[in-house]
């Protein structure tokens, strides 16, 4: 089996699912990893990308009810907040120093909420002259303000092209198993509406990322099938850049073992061929388990964050831009500043 899913890797070639089975479940770790690694090199030699970016949540407010969410507030709860546009400028204002090259802006589904609130906000962002990328909302926020305005998902996407919007986040694919969403979140748009809304905005010249959160008691099963349905819109609409393995976390941390993450990280690899960047998220991973993904795979870490409170609950830790380059070179890569579409920043 390993030899077949060699040769298959070299020439470039889908794994099936027979074979995506060995790699989650048979094959020993190390040896796993090294053929991961060498399927990274493959691609991007011993480059590791970061970029310098904003997370911005403006409201936390949200009808989802998603069971694994530690972000998501009810209107009168305490510590629920939406912010204005002032208080989003004044964000950006804030780290302009640190020369920011993206915004990275996903939020809850707040019903109090229109499109209009984020189309202006694209149009004051780009205001401010800064020549910052936005990438921002999720496909169930694409999906929910479509239905608010009762145009279609089209029609939506290119209003909010033409307010600024660059391309989309790869969050809320969460996993697509419908067993885990009815468990979980039944009220989430299921698989097929978040690829469509993706091939949409591919269509209309938008890249986007893609996600799995695993930890929510998936099987092998629905991890492969996951990944396959991400690999197979991959060959139809082209659009995805970077594949980021989520993991759950609770309010002790991730629910996962770090040996289950890696492995993870590995076959996701592995399996998405079509796929040219997999993130090891630092803001989840931290940076002891980051380091360490680059050997399993992974070619980017993410950027300088700076703010996060979807998974870190507010203890998100900032490191610089010398301590993110550190991070990479002392784990012997080569740190590269990317922009938002994977090129290479010139210094
Ligand atoms: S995961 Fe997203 S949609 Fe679900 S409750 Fe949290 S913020 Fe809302």
């Amino acid at each position: 089996m390993l030899s077949k899913i060699k040769e298959s890797l070299k020439n470039k070639k889908a794994l099936n699912f027979e074979e995506a089975v060995f790699l989650f479940e048979k094959i020993d770790l190390m040896e796993l990893r090294e053929i991961a690694h060498e399927i990274k090199f493959g691609k991007n030699k011993d480059i590791v990308y970061w970029n310098k970016n904003l997370h911005i949540n403006p409201t936390n407010i949200c009808i989802g009810q998603c069971k694994f969410c530690l972000f998501s507030k009810e209107e009168n709860q305490k510590d629920a907040y939406l912010l204005t546009y002032q208080e989003i400028l004044d964000k950006i204002q804030t780290v302009k120093h640190f020369n920011i090259k993206e915004v990275h802006i996903v939020g809850g589904l707040n019903p109090k909420l229109s499109l209009e609130y984020y189309l202006r906000l694209f149009e004051e962002i780009k205001k401010l002259d800064l020549k910052l990328h936005i990438k921002a909302l999720t496909a169930p926020e694409i999906d929910f303000f479509a239905k608010k305005e009762n145009i279609t998902i089209e029609e939506c996407l290119k209003k909010l092209i033409e307010s600024g919007l660059n391309s989309l986040p790869g969050g809320g694919a969460e996993i697509f198993s419908e067993r885990i969403r009815i468990l979980y979140c039944p009220s989430k748009i299921p698989a097929k509406d978040w690829l469509y809304i993706h091939e949409t905005a591919h269509k209309l010249g938008l890249k986007s990322n893609a996600t799995m959160l695993t930890g929510l008691g998936e099987t092998t099963e629905e991890k492969i099938q996951h990944l396959f349905l991400l690999r197979e819109q991959q060959e139809k609409s082209h659009g995805f850049q970077s594949f980021i393995p989520l993991v759950r976390h609770n309010k002790q941390g991730s629910i996962l073992t770090a040996v289950e993450i890696l492995r993870n990280i590995a076959v996701s690899r592995l399996i998405l061929h079509n796929f040219e960047h997999i993130k090891a998220y630092r803001v989840q991973l931290g940076n002891k388990l980051t380091q360490l993904a680059l050997f399993f795979g992974a070619d980017d870490i993410d950027g300088t964050v700076i703010e996060e409170k979807i998974t870190s609950q507010g203890n998100y830790k900032f490191i610089n831009e010398e301590e993110i380059k550190k991070l990479i070179q002392t784990s012997g890569f080569t740190a590269k500043e990317r922009n938002s579409l994977y090129e290479e920043i010139e210094i």
